[in-house]
Order: C-alpha cells, then structure tokens, then sequence
C-alpha cells in the first residue's frame, strides 16, 4: 500500500507544507500566506497540499512540524528549523556545505556537514535586521511591493549612505532619503547591499564554506541573492521553491522515522534542548539599541552561535556586536 508523510513549516508569515512519498520524492506541497500565524493557515495549506499530491489524509503516515509556530501543528513530533531547512536544502543540493536560511523574522547561516547534518549555527532572531520584514517594512516606505523591491533594486546603483539597521529607524531613514530627492532604485539597491553586508557577518559566525543555498522566503529576492554573492564572493545556487525547503526538510525526516533509519544524535529532542539551552544562555533584550537610541547600525542584528549535531556545545559565544 502507498504511504506519504507530511512537512508542516509553520512560520511567522506563512504557513508550508510538503508531502513526500515512500520513495522521498515531493508530491505534493502549499504554501499560504498568514496575516498573524494561525492554525486556520495551517488547515487550509494542509489540505491543499493534500490535494495537489491527489491524495487524502488517511493516507498520511507520519506528521513533522517545524517553524516559529510548530507547537501548533497537529504533528507527531517537531524539529527546529535548523534542522528541517539543512535537511531540505541537502535534499534539493546535494553537497550543500551552508544553508542562508532568511525568513520572515529570523536569519540562519548553517553549516551543513557531509551527511547533510546540521554541524554549527548562527542566528539572528532578535530584532528584524537582515529579516523578511525588514524588507517588507522598506517595501512600505517605497511603496513597492515586497516581491517587486528586488527587481527595483538590481536597476539602481548602491553608493547611498544606509546607516541604521533597525527596521523601526531605517523606515525613517528611507523616508528622509526620498525627502532629499533620492531614487527609489537607488535607495533599494542600498539597502540590499547593507543587508547583504550584515548576512556576511552571521556567516562568518559558522565559517565560509560551499556550495551556498539560500532558503526562506527572502531567497526570492534576487536583489539580495546578488548583493550576498558578491559580499561573500562565491555563488549562491538557487532552489525551485527556496521557501518550502523547511517543510520538506520536515517531510524527509518524517519519512525517516517512519522507515525507522534515523540516523543517531539527530534527534529533536538532542536539538530542542540544546537549541533552549544556548537561546535561554544569552538572554539578550530585545532590540535594546533602540531603547538606548544607537543609531549607527554596529550593534543592531546581534547574533548566537552554537555547535549543535553529532558534536557537543563546546564553547557557546554570547552576543555578537
Ligand atoms: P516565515 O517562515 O517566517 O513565515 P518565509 O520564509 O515564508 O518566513 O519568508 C517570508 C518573507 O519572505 C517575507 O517577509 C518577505 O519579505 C519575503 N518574500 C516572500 N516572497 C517573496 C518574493 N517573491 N520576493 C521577495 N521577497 C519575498
């Protein structure tokens, strides 16, 4: 009898789903955009995947969820998204050595090992810097839709001054460099540039290795793709659907554990407490340079790193300027 599993990424702007078959092959998979992360967003990319891939949910073996809201997604089991977007990104490029995982409000860099397996991290998930929305949020103040912003920004040139990048103060910025009579184009490819800058400093945190993928809904902006290539100096591989690689990512260890060959020291369980344990270890503020008034950027994206996987946590940095 044909089996399927199912990767839920619950976000924190849309909801992802994908189904994988016995072989692990993607058959189906939705992805729905959420005003506020909702179990509704959920139900309706569940079902929808379910109907792409022709099939019915009784058909469906095993449950993983992953994301910002995976704890509410009827699922078996959960697994961060450090996990779920190394392994869907080995999956759809195989020899991956660092995911760029940007989605609506976090950033990733991590280093994948040969297997695959997630081997050390960083992330940014402490205020909007170098995140979806602070693009959504530059979007606003240029009137120009997030999935058009990129384009505007490959046609203009990148010598603008972009010193703040808090999404709270670099909305003002933008505002007053239209009030100075500056080019939108101009003041997009900026800000990109000043976003890439700022990813090439959450992947020095993990080292400098490749091939690169980029994952998340921010992969699609080929602005950014462009600007993080030429900061990093090497390629980056673009993925069909760079926003779905966590819930298929989900799916594939979903398919794992049901195949029962989960390999050992993966667990979620391994990777939840440790992940707990490092974010719990650096109780940075939220966003306190905005509450102190720095302005210039320097401390604004802070990052943590850990050594997660098959290795201990060695050394855990705190924060990083
Ligand atoms: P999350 O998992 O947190 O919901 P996603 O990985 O879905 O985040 O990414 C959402 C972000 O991706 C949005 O905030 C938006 O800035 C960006 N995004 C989504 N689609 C596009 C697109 N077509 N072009 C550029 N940016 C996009």
């Amino acid at each position: 009898m044909s089996w399927y599993v199912m990767g839920v990424d619950l976000g924190s702007t849309t909801a992802k789903v994908a189904i994988v078959d016995a072989e692990g092959a993607m058959v189906g998979s939705k992805i729905v955009q959420m005003g506020a992360v909702s179990q509704e967003a959920v139900r309706v990319a569940m079902e929808a995947a379910l109907v792409d891939a022709g099939i019915g949910q009784s058909d469906i073996v095993r449950t993983i969820s992953t994301g910002y809201g995976r704890k509410l997604v009827p699922a078996d089991k959960t697994f961060t998204e450090i996990t779920c977007h190394a392994r869907g990104a080995a999956a759809l490029f195989p020899g991956v050595r660092l995911v760029i995982d940007i989605g609506g409000q976090d950033s990733k860099a991590i280093a994948v090992d040969d297997d695959g397996l997630v081997d050390r991290f960083a992330m940014n998930d402490r205020c909007a810097s170098g995140t979806g929305r602070f693009f959504d949020v530059l979007s606003r103040a240029l009137e120009v839709p997030v999935t058009e912003v990129g384009a505007l920004a490959l046609e203009g040139s990148d010598g603008l001054e972009v010193s703040s990048m808090c999404a709270t103060f670099a909305e003002t910025e933008v505002i007053s460099l239209l009030a100075q009579g500056a080019e939108k184009d101009d003041i997009a490819a900026s800000v990109h540039k000043a976003v890439a800058a700022r990813t090439v400093g959450l992947v020095a945190q993990v080292g400098k290795a490749s091939p690169v993928v980029m994952t998340g809904g921010v992969a699609k902006n080929k602005a950014l793709v462009h600007f993080l290539s030429e900061a990093l100096r090497l390629p980056i591989e673009m993925l069909d659907e760079p926003q779905i690689a966590g819930a298929y990512g989900a799916a594939i260890i979903a398919r794992e554990e049901h195949l029962g060959n989960m390999a050992a020291g993966v667990s979620d369980v391994a990777t939840e407490q440790e992940l707990g344990a490092a974010l719990g270890a650096v109780a940075v503020p939220h966003c306190a340079e905005c509450a102190t008034g720095h302005l210039d950027g320097h401390t604004h994206g802070r990052a943590i790193s850990v050594t997660i996987g098959k290795r201990p946590m060695a050394d855990l940095p705190g924060p990083v300027a």
